[in-house]
């Protein structure tokens, strides 16, 4: 249970001044729903009010506090024009400029005859000199008030700043004093101030260096959160290890059957993950393994073949994906191969209902079905499996620790096998996956021939159609990309409309169109076109980034290439050169690109090494962008930044295994002060761990 201390912040921020549920909405999607949210969202920066010129001294493009004597009122002359309000100084005159202005109230506001103190940003409008919309008006009694610096936060269409600063000031009163969970010893070396006193200073910066990840109460929360996270790794990990294994070991008949009827043998990398695999299911411990390997490397094999050892033992295993599609497309690859094993394959998505569903939850009950593919659905309540011994979960970074908590409460002390496509660097491996083993697939399949990659500019799209049009003649099967908006999804799909109009223009019947917002039938339906070459291009947004697999497929061109991040061009450049004919990438970018687009696509052009690119990912963008989360910093994390935060990590992963040397079960004092933290770190999952948690 939540303690006390911490329910103030476990309020809907909609309790927060200011926030009804409109502007709750905006908030709870820009930090999250709790008021605690609020604390982790910081300032990206910070406006300093204290340069107050004279009028006639006043530069524009600069934030500026002026004093002045307001003048006179000037309404609109025509409609759409805006309100103006003169005002000058002994060097000049300044016109304060409102659209869509309330009169009595700027009349209220701003008296003719009065002294104000004006701040926000100056221009120049031909030859006037104008501050539209000042942040802050004030008279000369009150200017005590009016804040010398303040803190710029990441906004979202219709909250303003003003908003935001008062629901985070609100949040900011709801923080209570927590007991120190942090080693006094560490205290004491990083000068850090205590938790209370560490988020108001980060929220009330007073200059540049105070909104920088080295600012030192900065450091101290994203040690707070990095310990946080190595704690309830630690806890889940000894959880895992806990729970006794059973060793598991198959004959090799069912295998021998399948890898007699691949057209290909395996690499060599495959064969050592399979042993790495084969050896931890048959130890009596229980496995946690990660597989990693690059787009196209061949991992959904090596999880097949694992499967088969459970069967072989006469278990069973789930696979999970993490999408509907990506779940069928594993079924599509599996099927025929299970088939040549003679063994039965069960599908469980959420889609699958009524008695179709409860045929299936038959057979995983009484074992009928040996192996299932699935989303989360596998791992709902009324889901029993007669003999669950492994589950592969594949990751494609979209589950986090907590949803693998809940698959490993199926069956007695499953195995566990994560896949990801994420070439994460050794740096965030820690905070993603704790202390799991690891298998990696270091090389391709042979016979791969790497993609032609170019780069040019979007004006160049006639003659991009143009070669599209000789591609097509020749048979090829074409992906074109359309880029996420972030901000708006019917933007982005709206964007992805008018591209198939265009193209469809232009070659007809043969354009498909998937986006995220078509129903999950219409994308099975859309998808199997292309597959089966009854479309031969497929105009997509980035729902085709994890996953899918057409090998005839050879061209993908990406529109604005420079708004995806590295490791996103690479995933969905992945999708092609899958076959045996050489393929080409196009990335169009809008000119002229900024330095770190160049750079990313020049990187792109250079190499086609994940583990490459992902490093060099992470010293363009930060791990943020690396793993698709929206925020800068580490995935999941609000604090933490790896580039800033390197030592922070190690030492969190050393803290929390002597932590929990001394005290297993968090009971003395700093324990207690410990469990505090993985609440307000909502780890709560992993707090179940300990005894009388
Ligand atoms: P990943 O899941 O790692 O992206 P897949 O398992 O989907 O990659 O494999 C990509 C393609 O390569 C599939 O069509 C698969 O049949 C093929 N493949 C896998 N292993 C080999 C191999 N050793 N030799 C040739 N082709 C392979
Ligand atoms: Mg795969």
């Amino acid at each position: 249970m939540r303690p006390e201390s911490l329910f103030p912040l476990f309020k809907p921020v909609t309790a927060l001044p200011g926030l009804g549920p409109r502007l709750g909405k905006l908030v709870e999607r820009l930090a999250g729903p709790h008021a605690v949210d609020l604390l982790w969202h910081l300032p990206s920066g910070l406006v300093d009010r204290r340069f107050a010129p004279k009028i006639a001294a006043a530069p524009p493009g600069v934030i500026a506090t002026l004093t002045v004597t307001v003048d006179a009122h000037q309404p609109p002359p025509r409609p759409k024009l805006p309100y103006k309000v003169l005002c000058s100084d002994e060097t000049g005159f300044l016109h304060l400029v409102f659209f869509h202005a309330r009169p009595d109230y700027l009349a209220r506001l701003l008296p003719p005859g009065e002294v104000r103190l004006v701040s926000g940003r100056i221009e120049r409008y031909g030859r006037e000199i104008q501050m539209p919309h000042p942040d802050h008006v004030a008279s000369p009694e009150a200017a005590a008030d009016l804040p010398a610096v303040e803190p710029v936060y990441p906004l979202t269409t219709g909250l303003t700043p003003k908003a935001l600063h008062k629901a985070i000031l609100g949040a900011l009163d709801l923080a209570p004093d927590l007991p120190e969970w942090h080693d006094p010893g560490l205290m004491g070396r990083e000068s850090w101030p205590a938790w209370r006193d560490a988020v108001r200073a980060v929220h009330a910066p007073s200059d540049t260096a105070d909104v920088a990840p080295t600012a030192i109460a900065r450091r101290r929360l994203a040690y707070d959160e990095l310990l946080a996270n190595q704690l309830a790794l630690a806890l889940i990990r000894r959880q895992m290890k806990r729970a006794a294994g059973r060793s598991i070991r198959g004959d090799g008949r069912l295998r021998d059957r399948v890898l007699s009827t691949l057209p290909f043998a395996l690499t060599a990398s495959q064969r050592a993950a399979d042993q790495e695999i084969a050896g931890d299911m048959a130890a009596d411990g229980r496995m946690l393994r990660l597989l990693q390997g690059d787009v196209g490397s061949g991992k959904t094999v090596v999880a097949l073949l694992a499967m088969l050892i459970a069967v072989e033992a006469g278990a069973q295993a789930a696979l999970m994906a993490p999408t509907d599609l990506l779940a069928r497309q594993h079924l599509a690859t599996l099927a025929p191969l299970a088939e040549a094993a003679g063994v039965d394959l069960a599908l469980l998505t959420g889609r699958e209902k009524g008695r179709r569903r409860q045929a299936t939850l038959d057979a995983l009950a009484d074992g009928s079905a040996a192996l299932a593919v699935g989303t989360h659905a596998l791992f709902q309540d009324d889901v029993a499996f007669r003999d669950l011994a492994l589950t592969v979960i594949d990751e494609q970074h979209r589950f986090g620790v907590h949803q693998r908590l809940g698959l490993t409460a199926k069956g007695r002390a499953v195995d566990v096998l994560v896949t990801t496509a994420t070439p994460i660097p050794r740096t965030l491996m820690l905070t993603a996956y704790g202390d799991m083993d690891v298998s990696r697939l270091t090389e391709k399949p042979p016979g791969r021939h790497p993609v032609d990659t170019r780069a040019m500019p979007v004006d160049r799209l006639d003659e991009v159609v143009a070669g599209l049009a000789r591609a097509l003649d020749g048979g090829a099967r074409v992906y074109w990309v359309c880029p996420l908006v972030a901000e708006s999804e019917s933007l982005d799909v709206a964007a992805a409309e008018a591209r198939h109009a265009h193209l469809a223009e232009v070659f007809g019947e043969r354009v498909g169109l998937l986006h995220g917002r078509l129903k999950d039938r219409d994308k099975d339906a859309v998808m199997a076109d292309f597959a089966a070459g009854r479309t031969s291009v497929l105009v997509a947004t980035t729902v085709i980034e994890v996953g899918v697999d057409v090998p005839e497929a050879t061209v993908m061109v990406i529109e604005h290439a420079e708004r995806f991040g590295l490791a996103q061009l690479h995933q969905l450049r992945g999708r092609i050169g899958r076959g045996d004919r050489a393929s080409t990438c196009l990335l169009l970018y809008a000119a002229p690109p900024t330095d770190t687009a160049r750079r990313r696509l020049e990187i792109l052009r250079e190499t086609d090494d994940g583990f490459r690119i992902a490093e060099e990912d992470l010293k363009l963008r930060g791990a943020g962008e690396l793993l698709g989360t929206r925020q800068s910093g580490l995935p999941g994390f609000r604090l933490a930044d790896p580039a800033a935060h390197a030592d922070l990590l190690e030492m969190a992963r050393g803290d929390a295994r002597l932590a929990l040397d001394r005290d297993p079960d968090l009971e003395q004092p700093r324990g207690r002060a410990l469990r505090v933290l993985l609440y307000l770190f909502e780890r709560d999952a992993a707090v179940r761990f300990l005894r009388s948690g």
